[in-house]
């Protein structure tokens, strides 16, 4: 087999066997985990690696799944604005032609031995073809950052946070040449729930934030700071992307949560969170963390 290039001209066409690069037959989501010690590597760098590792699997186990070449997309995309934290990614991916679930376990299997590990690829799931793409499913990002501040100083902190209707911050405008560098926002806007928990002397924000700002954006307009850069110098994980859910629902798979009554986040594979617990009341009632609520 050779590919074509424009310079052959004297081709038998009825040898050629066109590759259908575009066609999509399934979409999987697959839970992944980005490692941090590549913090700053972007998405585009993981799209081409892992778009290669599916490619490498195929042809070690001469399958024709087929990769649809530009359906790799990251929930942690919608983001935009570095984006420099590491942990649970979420990815979704399309297949040009029909495959049995058991072929596609024996995919990821290849594709984990050419990721050499550095994902962590963990559970899939098939994704609707006619669904709307994974982007558009990210509603909150549940992060965690370490921070050096004294305990009671975040504390009071947080309690202002709760009594404020606006926090202003600054936010990264992307795009558009004579766009502006940056607006000014509510950063209450985009933040569900903010909380301290404390392991042993260590403390650490935990946040369930709406996309745009990244976390340490949020630690900055949390402590009154104009810049977030010296808060970039403890890693930001991302525990996990939650998609929508509609409060009016009451249904057995959205459960509310047993202590607060809130709705417990939905991941992007459509697991609840926990069974009984939404993520800060679960720090509260299942771990051995000191909480903080503000
Ligand atoms: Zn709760």
């Amino acid at each position: 087999m050779k590919y074509l290039r424009a310079a052959d001209t004297d081709i038998d066409i009825t040898t050629l066997r066109p590759v259908d690069q575009h066609s999509q037959a399934a979409r999987l989501r697959i839970r992944i985990s980005k490692p941090e010690e590549l913090r700053f590597v972007g998405n585009d760098h993981w799209r081409f690696a892992l778009r290669r590792a599916f490619y490498r699997a195929q042809a070690d186990l001469n399958a024709e799944h087929g990769i649809a070449k530009r359906s790799i997309r990251f929930a942690s995309d919608e983001v935009k604005y570095r984006d420099w934290s590491h942990g649970t990614d979420y990815v979704e991916i399309a297949l040009t032609r029909p495959t049995t679930d058991d072929d596609i376990g024996a995919l990821l299997n290849r594709v984990r031995h050419h990721t050499d590990e550095r994902f962590g690829i963990g559970e899939w799931k098939r994704h609707p073809l006619t669904a709307v793409g994974i982007r558009s499913d990210v509603h909150t990002i549940f992060y965690e950052v370490e921070i050096d501040e004294d305990h009671d100083h975040v504390a009071n902190r947080l309690h202002w946070w709760n009594t404020q209707k606006t926090v202003d911050t600054r936010l990264a405008v992307q795009g558009g040449y004579f766009a502006p560098n940056s607006e000014t926002v509510n950063a209450k806007d985009y933040v569900d729930q903010l909380w301290l928990i404390r392991r042993g002397h260590r403390l650490h924000l935990r946040m369930l934030v709406r996309p745009r700002p990244n976390p340490y954006n949020i630690v900055a307009a949390l402590l009154g700071k104009p810049s977030w850069f010296p808060y970039a110098k403890h890693p930001a994980r991302r525990l996990d992307i939650f998609v929508p859910v509609d409060d009016r629902q009451q249904d057995f798979l959205h459960p509310s949560c047993e202590h607060c009554q809130r709705r417990i986040p939905v991941n992007i594979l459509d697991v609840p969170h926990h069974p009984r617990l939404c993520p800060p009341c679960q720090d509260t009632q299942e771990t051995a963390h000191a909480v903080t609520a503000g």
